[in-house]
């Protein structure tokens, strides 16, 4: 039997789950590839604790995870698509035919707040350091999260916060005021009512003050300002970047980059390809949202091939560890609506864990299995 060809533009976590879901439902009438210009699957959660040197971000190598799930990594970045004949032109000028392609390009980060300093993710951690050792000297004596919008993943936000404040108290730094300046109307909103209420408790037990419905636009002479019109005194300010999809070209972008697609995840107006992850206009830019939406696309190719499976369109439950200094937290909430007032915010996860940030069908046991095999390399450590 032929097998179908499905290119994965991206390798990244949509990309992975996406081909482990193929790997698993329709392992023996697909080949999949994957297209990513880096050499490396970047496991960015564990970026929160770069700062305070709790934990480091963790690098895979691309070919060995794709090697293991089945898949075949081509190291360039796809340029452009040619939806008509169902064809890619990677940028260094090759092209490939597909039955099926998938979107998983991710975001680009952008400088958000003129003046604050920019929590990258990656290689940005040494900035929040130096703050955070003016702050145990004396030096300064406030500071301030933010970001820059509601469509992004604000629970890096609260975990700085959080993970400052535990840094600080344990080294019995007092004196200091930290504040979380975010446009949420409440604290990680985007969970449901219930759960946004505990999560600013916690943040009331902890001592760290949250200004919300409040948009950050610069940050200069010691002062926030922002919108709605107003400002706050602060010695230092520490921003979310600001989130663009990655554009590939003849692939429909909105003006913000993003992809728009339809509760099967296939891109609006393109036949055969599909999108998951950051680069879709999804407003919520997740990893477990990427698995979840990576799931939907492989059940879907599953059973367009004849694969006797019925499809789930996309209805996702967002679920987070929360780190916190302390014990950790488990946020889940529903995004389908409707379902506010059973969010949860606990001790203990209400789903089936590992160990990993980023919660995924396929992906978590994945990468924990991984860990058990080898040792990531580490940036920072
Ligand atoms: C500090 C921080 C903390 C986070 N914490 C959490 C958390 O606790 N839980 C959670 O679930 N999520 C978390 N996230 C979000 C999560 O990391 C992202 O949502 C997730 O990585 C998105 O996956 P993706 O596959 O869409 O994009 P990415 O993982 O960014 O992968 C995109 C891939 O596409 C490649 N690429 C780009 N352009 C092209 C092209 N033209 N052709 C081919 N390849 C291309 C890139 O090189 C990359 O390999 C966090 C993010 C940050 C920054």
């Amino acid at each position: 039997m032929m097998k179908s060809r499905v290119l994965i533009a991206g390798g990244g976590v949509a990309s992975i789950e996406t081909a482990l879901a193929l790997r698993d439902l329709a392992g023996d009438r697909v080949e999949v590839e994957i297209f990513s210009p880096s050499r490396d699957f970047v496991y960015r959660p564990y970026a929160v604790g770069e700062p305070y040197d709790t934990a480091h971000v963790a690098r895979y190598d691309l070919e060995d995870l794709a090697a293991r799930c089945g898949a075949k990594v081509h190291l360039d970045s796809i340029g452009s698509v040619d939806a008509g004949a169902q064809a890619v032109a990677t940028h260094d000028g090759e092209k490939f035919s597909y039955d099926y392609l998938v979107v998983a390009s991710g975001a680009q980060l952008l400088w958000p707040v003129p003046g604050a300093i920019t929590f990258w993710g990656i290689a940005d951690e040494l900035d929040v350091r130096k703050v955070m050792g003016r702050l145990h000297s004396g030096e300064l004596h406030s500071l301030a999260f933010t970001m820059p919008g509601v469509e992004s993943w604000a629970l890096p936000l609260y975990e700085l916060a959080l993970l400052a404040e535990s840094e600080l108290a344990k080294a019995g730094t007092d004196d200091v005021t930290l504040t979380v300046v975010t446009p949420e109307d409440s604290p990680l909103q985007i969970f449901g009512r219930r759960a946004s209420e505990l999560m600013g408790a916690l943040l009331e037990e902890r001592g760290i003050e949250v200004v919300s419905g409040t948009h950050p636009v610069r940050f200069e002479n010691g002062q926030l300002i922002t919108v709605p019109e107003g400002h706050l005194d602060v010695d230092a300010v520490v921003s979310l970047p600001k989130l663009e999809g990655r554009r590939i070209r003849g692939i429909l972008h909105d003006p913000d980059g993003f992809v728009q697609i339809d509760d099967r995840c296939r891109v609006l107006k393109r036949d055969r390809i599909f999108a998951a992850g950051d680069v879709t206009s999804f407003p919520v830019k997740q990893g477990g949202i990427a698995t979840q939406q990576a799931d939907v696309i492989a059940e879907t190719i599953a059973a367009e091939l004849g694969i006797d499976i019925e499809p789930q369109s996309f209805d996702p439950i967002l679920r987070g560890v929360l780190w916190t200094g302390e014990e950790p937290r488990y946020l889940q909430g529903w995004l389908g609506g409707g379902h506010g007032e059973t969010s949860s915010l606990t001790a203990e996860p209400p789903w089936k864990t590992s160990d990993g940030k980023i919660v995924g069908r396929y992906l978590t046991d994945f990468i924990a299995e991984v860990d058990r095999s080898q040792t990531p390399q580490v940036i920072g450590s």
